[in-house]
């Protein structure tokens, strides 16, 4: 069993070919600058590599580049676009409309194009992807879109409202919707089997920390809450995006930098978090060592950081009544010990302790960092998106 799972953004397309039978990658790259120029940087796993300037003026172009790229020349692949048994798109919003994964229609695009208001940058390009995947692969090759928010359609109304006025949540669909659902879904499977227990009987907390980073409360498998909100720029600083803010301070920067909505938007996605506070990166390596050579404002983001998500694993604890386990992920939840530590220092009150000395020494790899005293278990548990979204493909098409 071959699969395509694809990641299309505004001007770019990633993807993934995998071979379900041993779920081991057989190629992958990135088509980009879609609508700009363009550029594809594709790898085999037995380490063939092509790298091209092309035009791409829309996903399509992409889409035949990439069908040219799997299928001929030095670096390809599989013979022909029909060895390929199904494709697996990652989609950002599906709203309330979408809570599993869903094998694409045209009702189905037109649904996801339709939530774009909801996520501008995003389900649009999703939409232009899925239409050029259906004008470039035989039709008979089934196609499906896994969503970032539908592990969190579990969460209780108490956990998703906001406390504007309820017409607001009926007519707009203003609501906390949650993001990074298919890793923290994909993680907090992991954990609990690497715990050898059956997660049903696990409350967990999941921390997602990359460039976007968010904090899920996980009760027997369940999404309960999550720290990303609206839109993935609420919870914790994140590289370029602020994370919660008080409403007001939104309204009195927009009033004294005379600012419209959009620019205000782009203040708080692009040039806040650690960039913002910083002035230095929004990369947490960059931070890292900024903050060693004694660089203040760059000390302050990463602690700003470390105990924002202390506070969350605070609330979630207590939303769930108990956690049994902590794990990291992302780029820097599987990377870096510093904020790892950050994280889990001055956590007895919770009976949480970790071997310093394992958590210095992890990167990228399972593990388990809490002693075997510690009354919760911490975890590194590295994020496999792609392979998530390859399996519920799976599943869906051998029904
Ligand atoms: P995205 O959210 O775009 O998928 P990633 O999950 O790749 O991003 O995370 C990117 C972040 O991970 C960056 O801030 C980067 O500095 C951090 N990171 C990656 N590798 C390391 C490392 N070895 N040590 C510390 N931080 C790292």
């Amino acid at each position: 069993m071959i699969i395509l799972v694809v990641n299309a953004g505004s001007s770019s397309l990633k993807y993934q070919l995998l071979n379900m039978d041993d779920e081991s990658v057989i190629a992958k790259g990135n088509c980009d600058r879609i609508g700009i120029d363009g550029h594809i940087a594709h790898k085999t796993s037995d380490g063939r590599k092509y790298e091209a300037d092309c035009s791409f003026p829309t996903h399509t172009e992409a889409f035949e580049k990439l069908v040219e790229v799997l299928t001929t020349g030095d670096a390809a692949v599989i013979k022909s676009m029909s060895e390929i048994n199904a494709v697996g798109h990652r989609i950002v919003q599906g709203a309330e409309i979408f809570s599993e994964t869903t094998l694409v229609t045209d009702e189905v695009i037109e649904k996801i194009e339709e939530l774009k208001e909801l996520a501008p940058v995003h389900n649009h390009a999703h939409a232009l992807a899925l239409r050029a995947c259906k004008k470039v692969l035989p039709a008979e090759v089934p196609q499906a879109v896994v969503f970032d928010t539908a592990f969190h359609q579990t969460m209780p109304e108490k956990a998703f409202m906001f406390g504007l006025p309820y017409e607001d949540y009926e007519n707009l669909h203003v609501r906390k919707y949650g993001f990074h659902g298919t890793s923290h879904r994909f993680v907090s499977a992991a954990l609990a089997k690497a715990m050898g227990r059956d997660i049903k009987d696990l409350k967990i907390i999941s921390c997602h920390l990359g460039n976007g980073s968010s904090i899920t409360a996980v009760d027997a498998g369940k999404s309960v809450d999550t720290t990303m909100g609206f839109t993935p720029l609420d919870g914790v600083l994140m590289g370029t995006r602020c994370g919660a803010v008080d409403p007001s301070a939104v309204t009195f920067v927009m009033e004294k930098h005379g600012f419209t909505a959009a620019e205000m938007s782009d203040y708080m996605n692009k040039k806040s978090g650690f960039i913002g506070v910083s002035g230095i990166s929004s990369d947490n390596r960059d931070i890292t060592a900024a903050a060693e050579k004694g660089d203040k404002r760059a000390k302050l983001a990463s602690e700003m950081l470390c105990y924002q998500i202390k506070k969350y694993i605070g609330a979630f604890t207590a939303a769930m009544n108990g956690t049994d386990a902590i794990l990291f992920t992302g780029g820097i939840g599987e990377n870096s010990w510093e904020v790892r530590e950050g994280v889990c220092k001055d956590m007895e009150y919770f009976g949480i302790k970790i071997d310093c000395d394992l958590n210095k020494s992890t990167k990228g790899t399972l593990t388990k960092l809490s002693t075997p005293d510690s009354k919760i278990e911490v975890w590194v548990v590295p994020t496999n998106e792609e392979l998530l979204i390859a399996r519920d493909t799976l599943a869906l098409i051998s029904k």
